[in-house]
């Protein structure tokens, strides 16, 4: 669905800043999924089983808030080894800890074999629970990939192996992912193109992209609030405003636009700012931070407010996918 231009429009003027702002920031280096937090966030550098683990969990980043009626509540939060998680992390915790006491526990083989109560032991918190609230939407994707990797009789490392030798490895990743449950749902390839970041910029670096233009923007519902508060995208006085400003579950088609045009503004970012979809998406990601969702920003003092249109009442549209 394209955006009705009299509800939804990009804000060049606002791009424009904003890609001069980023051009000269320290904020928008990529970020290495490692460092910030090795060997409990994220695995440790170098071990046995880190590419199959983030294989699976890339596919696994969704859903990580829960509905009250038709109204967004809350985000999701757990305890896990000591520590209370927000859901991406508490994720990727869940998925270091099972690799670092099983480094062949995220084999395609080694999930097939899993009945589906060991599967959901892989997320349970410190009460013994699993938390996530889509927990029947990421069992039917696990047993659809490893289904995948067995009908192809391959695995990560091959998928890796025969994508490294194309001549453009990240459209080859991409089109690899595009067939494989837990990535194939999504057309705009968010979870893909986290996945190819996390390949680019581990320690690691277990992906050589000789082919950065064929980057995408990774859109999930951080991004699409950043793009709605800053500006980039307006969003005229409608029933979807009302929406938004309500945190009211919206209609398909309604996301659909909402996500379309933050796809649209930031891939103009990229374009205007020339920074890598890595850079860009860690700044944003970094912003979910300043500009949260439970409380109210504190727009003074954020790096942004200079060029933020800050439209704090806005927020990202209230709807349940497998795609973020
Ligand atoms: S905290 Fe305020 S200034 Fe910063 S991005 Fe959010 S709305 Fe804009």
């Amino acid at each position: 669905m394209t955006c009705d231009p009299s509800v939804l429009s990009i804000d060049d003027r606002r791009i424009g800043a904003f890609a001069d702002f980023l051009r000269q920031s320290e904020t928008a280096d990529p970020f290495d999924f490692c460092s910030r937090s090795e060997g409990f966030i994220y695995p440790e550098r170098g071990g046995e089983g880190v590419l199959e683990m983030f294989f699976f969990a890339c596919a696994h980043q969704f859903g990580f808030w829960t509905l009250h009626g038709d109204r967004w509540r809350a985000p999701m939060v757990a305890r896990l080894d000591g520590r209370d998680l927000k859901g991406s992390d508490f994720l990727w915790r869940a998925c270091t800890r099972a690799l670092q006491a099983d480094p062949a526990a995220f084999q395609p083989a080694a999930l097939a074999r899993q009945p589906d109560a060991g599967l959901d032991a892989l997320f349970h918190d410190d009460a013994g629970n699993n938390p996530l609230p889509m927990w029947p939407e990421h069992l039917d994707l696990i047993r659809g990939y490893a289904r995948w990797f067995a009908d192809q009789a391959s695995s990560p490392a091959g998928v890796l192996r025969r994508v490294q030798t194309a001549p453009r490895p990240l459209n080859a990743l991409l089109e690899t992912l595009a067939a494989i449950p837990g990535y194939a749902e999504d057309p705009l390839q968010k979870k893909a193109m986290l996945l190819a970041i996390v390949l680019e910029n581990r320690p690691e670096h277990f992906l050589a992209v000789a082919d950065p233009g064929s980057a995408v923007p990774i859109i999930d519902y951080h991004l699409q609030r950043s793009v709605l508060r800053t500006g980039l995208v307006r969003v005229a006085p409608s029933a979807l405003r009302r929406k938004l400003e309500t945190r009211r579950r919206v209609e398909p088609a309604e996301e659909e636009a909402v996500r379309a045009a933050a796809y649209e503004a930031i891939a103009r970012l990229m374009a205007r700012s020339g920074l890598s979809a890595a850079a860009v998406d860690w700044f944003f990601f970094q912003n979910r931070t300043r500009c949260p969702e439970s409380i109210e920003p504190d727009c003074p003092a954020c790096p942004v407010q200079a060029v933020c249109a800050r439209e704090t009442r806005l927020f990202q549209p209230v709807f349940r996918t497998t795609a973020y």
